[in-house]
């Protein structure tokens, strides 16, 4: 038997540079008390970070799942956990600032669908399904991108790329 403190897991918000980013996560096969466990502790880092959505592989984790916290945006939805989710559809667009828990301090404009449409299963194994728009939708497509090892400065050109060189270096872990 282990002590309690033996078994939290210690989690760490990964940062750009780190080979974990650029993976394709492997889907949830089964939701274990391991799993919940994880994802709680996720919850408090995203807290404690003040950011809306976190992705498992941004905690060292190749899986496919990501959560989100909108609540401090007071969205229909708070806090929500989405398992092996689907991008069912798209539509619209929208350019907004966007930041990144793996980048910290860097903001940049990105265009992205202003709806999408997203299957997913929860925390409890059910089968769900959500549509949103705004806010929502980007958080959702930003965590979403993660689990393929997509990251939202894939989405701006080489010009705007080489103006946020010197911010990369500085995140960049060796
Ligand atoms: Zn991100």
């Amino acid at each position: 038997m282990l002590k309690k403190s033996a078994k939290a897991t210690k989690q760490r918000i990964v940062l750009y540079g780190d080979s974990t980013l650029r993976k394709i996560c492997e889907p949830v096969t089964e939701i274990t008390p391991d799993l919940r466990a994880f994802i709680e502790e996720m919850f408090k880092i995203l807290k404690r970070a003040k950011g809306l959505g976190l992705s498992a592989p941004q905690v060292g984790r190749n899986q496919r799942f990501f959560i989100l916290d909108l609540s401090s945006n007071s969205l229909e939805y708070d806090q929500m956990v989405l398992i092996n989710p689907e991008i069912v559809s798209v539509s619209g667009e929208q350019c907004c600032e966007e930041g990144c828990l793996s980048f910290p301090g860097l903001y940049l404009e990105i265009t992205r669908p202003n709806k999408v449409t997203c299957r997913y299963t929860d925390l409890d194994g059910n089968k769900m399904s959500v549509s949103a728009e705004g806010l929502m939708a980007r958080a959702i497509l930003h965590e979403n991108d993660h689990l393929d090892g997509k990251l939202f400065i894939d989405y701006i050109n080489s010009a705007d790329r080489e103006l946020i060189a010197g911010k990369l270096k500085k995140i960049k872990v060796s």
